[in-house]
């Protein structure tokens, strides 16, 4: 049985997940995490509650530069419940890692407190469409920097009308970007949107149980 440390993650990270009972990878993270070191696009389909999340967060964690003040990571998400969770959970897995900083960006949070962080320095930013095309529009956020960005719940996505915003903020992403999603399921209007921004993008389809 392969575990996280052959997939590439730190041993600081795999105590804490240890510490969490979290052993082995589930089949999504045990195919998205190399894919995503190698810095593959990759388009990822598992039904919910097969471990997506730790899929990116703990990859992505593997990639950033402490050394770089820059925003490196953008990951879009369709609600203020799941940004707030994503965060959690990445803030969990950093907790005996120096150095790496996360900010979640929503909708009815205090603009003014917003903007303070934002100043600091920021590697990943956890985002609810609205409210960071706000920030990109007031010209208080610079996706240009942005080596990866992940989109997260892309069917829910499209279910609350919000894929025209997400087409909007990757357009303004570095072009040479990695780019990933994920997704229960993969309608038409997601498969178009993957196919815009991607470059031979990884499939990775799980139908397995949940964890
Ligand atoms: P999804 O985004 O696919 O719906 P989540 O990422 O929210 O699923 O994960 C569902 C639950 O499974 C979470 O409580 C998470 O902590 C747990 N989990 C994730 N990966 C593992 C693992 N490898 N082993 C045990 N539990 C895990
Ligand atoms: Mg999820």
């Amino acid at each position: 049985m392969v575990d996280f440390l052959q997939l590439g993650i730190r041993k600081e990270i795999n105590h804490t997940l240890k510490s969490l009972g979290i052993v082995a990878p589930t089949p999504i993270q045990e195919q998205t995490i190399p894919a995503v070191l190698e810095g593959k696009d990759v388009i990822a389909k598992a039904q919910t509650g097969t471990g997506k999340t730790l899929a990116f967060v703990l990859p992505i964690l593997e990639k950033i530069d402490v050394h770089n003040s820059d925003v490196q990571v953008l990951i879009l998400t369709p609600t203020r419940e799941l940004a707030l969770q994503i965060s959690k959970e990445m803030k969990k897995m950093i907790e005996n890692v120096e150095g790496i900083n996360v900010l979640s960006v929503y909708g009815g949070q205090d603009v003014a407190h917003q903007l303070k962080k934002l100043k600091g320095a920021q590697h990943i930013v956890v985002a609810t469409p609205g409210r960071l095309l706000d920030h990109i529009r007031r010209g208080t956020i610079d996706l240009s920097t942005i080596e990866r960005i992940v989109i997260d719940e892309a069917d829910q996505m499209l279910l609350m009308g919000f894929l025209p915003e997400v087409d909007d903020i990757i357009s303004e992403t570095f072009p040479s970007r990695q780019t990933m999603l994920f997704s229960a399921t993969m309608p038409n209007e997601i498969r178009s949107l993957a196919k815009k921004y991607m470059v031979e993008p990884e499939f990775i389809e799980v139908k397995a149980k949940k964890v």
